[in-house]
Parts: C-alpha cells; structure tokens; sequence
C-alpha cells in the first residue's frame, strides 16, 4: 500500500499535484483543507468554529483534524492507497497518522515535501484567492500568519519523516509537469 504525505507551505502547490498523483497512481486523497471547506459549506457547528481560526491564518485543533481523518480512513479502507495532502500539520498528527495506519497494518510510505520560495508562495496564494474566493488566499497579513503558523508548527515536520528516513525534498519551482515529473521519480523509489 503507497501513502504519501504531500508536505510543503501554503502555496507550494500540493492540491495541484495532488490532482496529478491521484490520476496517476489511483490513491485516495484525504485534504483536510478540502474537508473543512466541506463542513464550511454546510454550515455545521465544526464547519463555523473552524471557520473563525481558517478565516486568521490559524491552525485548527489536532482533535477536530485527526477525528476527520480517522473517519475518511474508515470509509476508504479498500483504498490503493492515500495521499494525505495539508495533514499531518503538527507532531501531535502526525503520531495519531502513524497510530492510524499501523492499526491497518500499513503506514506512510514516504514524505513528499515541495520546496518554494516565500516571495512565490505569497504571489501563487493572492493569485488563486481571484478565483477561489477564499478569504485565507487574499489577504496579505493572514497569508503571513499562515506561513508563519507554518514554520514554527509544521515545519519540524521535516525532522520527525527524516529520522525515520522517509524525508524527500522535492524542488517546488518551475512548470506543474517539471514538479510533477520530480515527484514521480521520487516516488519510484519509495
Ligand atoms: P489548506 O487548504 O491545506 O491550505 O488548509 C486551509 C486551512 O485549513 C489552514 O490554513 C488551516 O487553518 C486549516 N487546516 C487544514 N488542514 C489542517 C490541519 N491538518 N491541521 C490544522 N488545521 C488545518
């Protein structure tokens, strides 16, 4: 079973090659972005409290994210495999992932993190809150907060993947098809 963790900051591309992997290896995508979003849409009570911390740039609570993987990894068991895209975003999720997966006999089979400069993260998030209307995506002071929320809280990820050798850092710069042919190499020798 393949699982992949696409890593990277807001805006270094992971729901676009995202799109790309699923297609192209037939996995399962788990975005807790997307699910939030989902729950925002229908207006449910964990939908509206996430809403306040989404809208400022801030983390949701580990509780609230790894309670939504858990049940999508339930209703998915017969997957190829996962792509787990935006999650794990602390250590406190990505234990409950490992926890998650070893109850399946399976686990993360490696960590794609994309790699992109600040400047083109900020211009990549302003380009697409034209279209997708996010409030997150427009705003320069919130995107600022996102990736700082980044650095201090998802970026040791880096160092938990790498001690357990499964750290790949893939040069995020360039067209969608030249990431993406890196991703798939890397991906070759997992
Ligand atoms: P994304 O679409 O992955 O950029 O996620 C949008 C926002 O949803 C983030 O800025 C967070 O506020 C929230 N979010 C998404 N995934 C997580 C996660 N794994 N842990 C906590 N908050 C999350």
């Amino acid at each position: 079973m393949l699982n992949l963790v696409l890593f990277g900051a807001p805006g270094a591309g992971k729901g676009t090659q995202a799109d790309f992997l699923i297609e192209k290896l037939k996995l399962t995508h788990l975005s807790t972005g997307d699910l939030l979003r989902s729950e925002i849409a229908a207006k449910t009570e964990l939908g509206l409290e996430a809403k306040r911390l989404i809208d400022k740039g801030f983390l949701v609570p580990d509780s609230i994210v790894i309670g939504m993987i858990k049940s999508k990894l339930l209703e998915n068991k017969d997957a190829n495999g996962y792509i787990f895209d935006g999650f794990p975003r602390t250590v406190e999720q990505a234990l409950a992932l490992d926890e998650l997966l070893e109850e399946n006999g399976s686990s993360v089979s490696g960590m794609l993190c994309l790699c992109v400069d600040k400047e083109e993260l900020i211009n990549r998030i302003l380009s697409r809150g034209k279209t997708s209307g996010r409030a997150d995506d427009q705003d320069v002071s919130i995107i600022r907060n996102r990736i700082k929320v980044y650095n201090e809280k998802t970026d040791p990820l880096r160092n938990y993947y790498s001690a357990q050798n499964k750290y790949h850092k893939i040069d995020g710069m360039g067209s969608v098809n030249e990431i993406a042919q890196r991703l798939i190499d890397t991906v070759a020798t997992l």
